[in-house]
């Protein structure tokens, strides 16, 4: 058997392009090095607007596949592409995927030796790479441009575009810097690639980079295969227990909002029997490499992580990302969800969300130091953000209306449309819960209103003489847990606000007097018991939809793949990915030719492992039971 970390040199995909004479075509270059069957969506029409000479900006959702869209043209294109990258994690994952279909790749950062440096300048000054990465800092600083200037440029890719505007989450000043290129290399195709759905963040790019003019390239924002569901918390632990048993064997994300709990969350996890790994930004780094790196390799880590992971993270097969905490906006919730199903496969994106996400959200921008009119705008994002999740409609249509764009409102995969939910007209019970509020003096939080509501005559209900005045007993309709569903909706529609001085004492808001003068109705939703969010849950496993032997013998190229992972110090996708696998095993070739056409093997896979796969195939054929 060949032994892929002895293997002798092999030829570069630009050898095998290049032998075949003339400039390589895109579908050729697609085929032959990538092993994909055709182009998708607009990466055709970005394609040939680069390879001719022209700029792009390209607004695709993670997941459509932005990365082609330059890959491509710098295979087609002579000279070495330029791909600006913010971070060091994302280049290192891009290079390593690349040279394994034996694209020439590397990367300029702070993290290589000397020797290693000297030889990637080599290499780059001699013509022997296809594509570069380097971060902003590198490509802005003179000297380095100066030497780019002496060379044959292909094109410049400028990837996470947002990074340049103020607007997006990833602000980098240095982005600001790329958009002299454009006078510096007049004639080198430049492309922005961005998957931020705020409208103003893109229009800040475009002027930003000087991309004005040059062609947008946008598709749907919707993630067709990420299954949104938000539920009403009770018993968060619980719940969360429960959602991750439906995802035995699978890697996900857990995000909690601060550190302490991202620690108690995954150790309690590990008790449960669940493999988890912590992460959050005050751990020692070692260990945060560790652990982040652990997530990349292996296929069944559950991490636990605050927001401060993600950014950067390319892997494709991650199946859930569940939010034990409410993100601060839409934004941050479909981009958080977003790192869910890179690789198009069923995925789920599962929220626990209750009262105290609001008050905690709300009392977070209240105390922060920014602006009076930052704070506005935070205070808006954050209840377009609980509209979603208050919605009895369709989520997802809630989701991309948010960010402009058209929905019929019955996507079929999310928790509302999978299990509707009924509304009811709470005017009468907004009425009685905020008068209560109103007649204790706005001095009292949340549970001592409800007791007084339903009439609890206990001490202190009885030192403050509240069980004498007319609103005590009034609610008795209803009991305590649904007296907390009305006071959240009442909440998250600012009716109800919450006083952080006075230790949680509720008051009015500005929207009361309409309810109480009968002007404005309030429509609830009835919180669906547990039972009711338990609709047919995704697919948990890899082999789900092949048929039994399929899934045989896809467990035994998984195995080959693990080990072959694992010996190469290489994540499990980069060697093959679930979707290769799993038309390997359906098509079970018998032959190198056949086994070149398994969507997904390249010419230096299947110089690599080909092999290796026909036989474990083999052997996984006799051993059939
Ligand atoms: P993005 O950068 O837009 O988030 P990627 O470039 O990482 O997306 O691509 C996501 C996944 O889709 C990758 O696994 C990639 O191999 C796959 N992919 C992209 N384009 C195609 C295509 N034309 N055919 C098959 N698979 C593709
Ligand atoms: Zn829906």
């Amino acid at each position: 058997m060949p032994d892929p970390g002895r293997a002798p040199a092999r030829s570069s995909a630009s050898d095998v392009l290049l032998a075949r004479g003339a400039q390589p075509k895109p579908l050729d270059v697609l085929k032959t090095v990538f092993g994909h069957e055709g182009f998708r969506g607009q990466q055709e029409a970005v394609v040939e607007q680069i390879v001719s000479g022209g700029d792009a900006l390209v607004l695709f959702p993670t997941g459509a596949g932005k990365s082609l869209c330059y890959q491509v043209p710098a295979l087609c294109r002579p000279g070495v592409a330029i791909v600006v990258s913010p971070l060091i994690a994302l280049m290192r994952d891009q290079v390593e995927a690349l040279r394994q279909v034996g694209v020439r790749a590397a990367s300029l950062n702070s993290t290589l030796s000397e020797d290693e440096r000297n030889a990637v300048w080599r290499d780059l000054t001699s013509g022997q790479l296809d594509l570069l990465y380097v971060t902003p800092e590198r490509l802005t600083a003179e000297g380095f441009r100066r030497s780019l200037s002496r060379l044959d440029i292909a094109l410049f890719a400028i990837d996470e575009a947002h990074c340049v505007s103020q607007w997006g989450h990833d602000f980098r000043p240095e982005y600001r810097e790329l958009a002299s290129l454009a006078d510096e290399f007049p004639h080198v195709p430049r492309v922005a690639l961005t998957a931020t759905a705020d409208a103003a963040t893109r229009a800040d790019i475009a002027e930003r980079l000087r991309l004005e003019d040059a062609p947008v390239f946008a598709t749907s924002f919707d993630r067709p295969n990420i299954r949104y569901a938000i539920v009403e918390r009770d018993n968060a632990r619980k719940q969360l227990l429960h959602f991750l048993q439906g995802h035995k064997g699978n890697s996900g994300i857990v995000y909690c909002l601060s550190r302490r709990k991202v620690e108690e969350t995954a150790e309690w996890l590990n008790a449960q029997g669940i493999y988890a790994l912590p992460y959050h930004a005050g751990m020692e780094p070692a260990v945060k490499a560790r652990h982040q790196d652990a997530f990349l390799r292996e296929e069944t880590v559950c991490l636990v992580a605050t927001v401060a992971f993600g950014m950067g993270i390319d892997k494709p097969d991650v199946r859930f990302v569940a939010h034990l905490d409410l993100p601060s906006s839409v934004e941050a919730y479909y981009q958080e969800t977003g790192r869910a199903g890179r690789d198009g496969q069923p995925s789920e994106a599962w929220m626990a969300y209750g009262l105290q996400d609001v008050v905690q959200r709300r009392r977070m921008i209240d105390e922060s130091s920014a602006e009076d009119a930052i704070k506005r705008v935070e205070r808006g994002k954050l209840d377009a953000l609980l509209g979603i999740c208050e919605t009895p409609q369709c989520r997802r249509a809630a989701i991309l209306r948010h960010f402009g764009e058209a929905h019929d409102g019955h996507c079929g995969n999310c928790d509302t449309c999978l299990s509707p939910v009924e509304t009811w007209d709470g005017t009468d019970a907004a009425v009685k819960l905020m008068a209560a509020v109103y007649r204790t003096g706005e001095r009292f939080g949340l549970a001592y209103v409800i007791d007084v509501l339903t009439g609890k005559a206990n001490d202190k209900v009885r030192q403050n003489g509240h069980d004498t005045i007319p609103v005590f007993g009034q609610g008795r309709d209803l009991d305590a847990r649904a007296w907390n569903s009305v006071a959240r909706q009442l909440t998250a529609a600012s009716l109800l606000l919450v006083d952080h001085q006075a230790y949680g004492a509720l008051y009015l808001g500005e929207g009361a007097r309409a309810v109480f003068k009968g002007e404005r109705r309030v429509v609830l939703r009835k919180d669906r018991s547990r039972k009711a969010t338990e609709f047919r849950r995704t697919p948990g496993a890899a082999t789900s939809g092949l048929d039994q032997e399929a899934a045989f013998v896809f467990e035994a190229l998984r195995r080959l793949r693990a080990r072959l992972s694992r010996e190469q110090g290489l994540p499990a996708y980069m060697v093959f990915s679930d979707a290769t696998l799993r038309a390997m095993a359906e098509m079970r070739p018998r032959t190198l030719r056949l086994m070149g056409e398994v969507p997904g093997v390249g010419v230096a896979k299947l110089e690599r492992y080909g092999e290796m796969f026909l036989q474990a195939l083999q052997e996984a054929e006799e051993a059939l039971p």
